[in-house]
């Protein structure tokens, strides 16, 4: 059995998805949490109700927002009381800043955006390279301490054991004043869709929106099926969606269990976030356009017939189930 300190993440106090599927990864270990934040605290039940056996909440409203340094202090403190083997975390916005800077400050090996995660007798990860052209697999060697993070939507959520765990309010001595880092303040889109990365649908519209209030057909297919919404960079790059939505090389990456790509041709810098998507549908109206090459299913034909059939179709499925 391995010892796990696995980095949680929540939303208002609601654990995201992500940090369930690390619970996954984790199950049968000795596992044990931290989770920051003064409205955590029905995140931290949840995870010692799902068998993590000590959750470190740090409830002090100063963490509230991420600084990396402050969150880093926090971890490595518990690092030097628990003595973890390994430290598990999400391949999301804050994994990849914080999970790296972490490694590196204590000279522990890493491997970043794992899809398939064996922690126990041996470590064995497998993960995509070159923009996921292909995979790795991946044997960390004997170390008191390794460093994994997973992307979100590779793993189904789930729980370490049946055993209930504690939380336990944890305090931090970081000295924020003396820190070079200060939270400004932090800016947020109105929305309530689901976020890209762990959406379990994503419908993304490209250039061939042509207009951003075009992309209303994409909201309206999206609102029946709770699908979030992305773009390709073409159609962020001419002001039809905003840079949070982008998916690919420098965009987000994610892996929903389906997504249909609408009007956008299927450029290698695209497919690099979207890739290893379980289930990719694509409408395009040139059949040879790149993206059927990758695409499970394809729809030739103009998207603006082709969304409002297929939400008229989703209404009438959603209105039998
Ligand atoms: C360093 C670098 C990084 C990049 N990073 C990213 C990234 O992160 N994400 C990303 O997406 N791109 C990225 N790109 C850009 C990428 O190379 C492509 O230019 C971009 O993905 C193209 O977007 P698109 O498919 O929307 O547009 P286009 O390539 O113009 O394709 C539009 C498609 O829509 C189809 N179409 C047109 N009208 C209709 C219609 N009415 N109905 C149905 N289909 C229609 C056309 O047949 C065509 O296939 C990057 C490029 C570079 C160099």
């Amino acid at each position: 059995m391995k010892k796990i300190l696995i980095l949680a993440e929540h939303k208002k106090g609601q654990l995201k998805k992500a940090s369930l599927e690390l619970l996954t990864a984790a199950k049968g270990q000795d596992v044990k949490a931290v989770i920051f934040g003064s409205d955590a605290q029905n995140a931290a039940n949840d995870l010692a109700v799902k068998g993590v056996s000590v959750v470190a909440w740090v409830k002090d409203a100063k963490f509230d927002a991420y600084l990396p340094d402050a969150y880093a202090k926090v971890i490595e403190d518990l690092i030097a009381e628990h003595k973890p083997e390994i430290v598990l975390g999400s391949a999301s916005s804050l994994g990849k800043d914080l999970i790296p800077k972490l490694a590196a400050r204590l000279d522990a090996p890493i491997v970043t955006d794992c899809i398939e995660v064996q922690l126990d007798p041996a470590i064995k990860v497998r993960r995509p390279f070159y923009s996921g052209k292909a995979m790795a697999s991946v044997e960390f060697l004997p170390a008191p301490l390794a460093f994994i993070s997973i992307r979100p939507n590779a793993l189904a959520a789930g729980e370490v054991s049946s055993t209930k765990g504690t939380v336990k309010e944890t305090t931090s001595s970081f000295d924020f004043g003396a820190s070079p880092v200060q939270f400004v303040r932090r800016t947020q889109a109105a929305s309530d869709r689901p976020d890209l990365t762990e959406a379990n649908i994503i419908l993304s519209g490209g250039r061939s929106m042509k207009t951003k209030e075009n992309f209303k057909i994409l909201y309206d297919a999206a609102d029946v099926i709770g699908a979030a919404v992305g773009a390709s960079r073409a159609a962020v790059d001419e002001g039809l969606a905003s840079h949070d939505m982008q998916v690919g090389q420098t965009g987000k990456t994610v892996n929903p269990s389906l997504y249909i790509a609408s009007g956008i041709s299927g450029a290698i810098q695209h497919l690099a976030g979207m890739r290893t998507s379980k289930v990719i549908v694509a409408i395009n109206k040139d059949p040879q356009a790149p993206i059927f090459q990758k695409a499970d299913y394809g729809i030739v034909g103009d998207l603006f017939q082709v969304i409002p059939a297929l939400t008229e179709e989703f209404k009438k499925i959603k209105a039998k189930a």
